[in-house]
């Protein structure tokens, strides 16, 4: 067995229990930024009523829901 002093030994420890806890973080935060980019990205706000309803069709106009006017599709938020 190799020796390792204690001080040494709880480093090492430490150190595996912080990177896993980074790594899991990272990769939590990760995939809620793209649920959330996935939730924004049919979202669209009417430029005359502002209303924001969601458009899943892949057409370059989107009609309003509530007044009927189409509705040019942009990013909210950036990403
Ligand atoms: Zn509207």
């Amino acid at each position: 067995m190799i020796r390792v002093e204690l001080p040494v030994l709880v480093f090492i420890y430490l150190f595996v229990f912080l990177s896993a806890i980074f790594s899991l973080w990272i990769v939590y935060e990760w995939l809620r930024r793209r649920r959330e980019r996935e939730t924004l990205r049919y979202r669209i706000q009417c430029t005359i009523c502002a209303s924001i309803f969601e458009d899943r069709s892949d057409t370059l106009l989107a009609r309003c829901p509530r007044c009927g006017s189409l509705n040019e599709r942009f990013r909210i938020g950036g990403l």
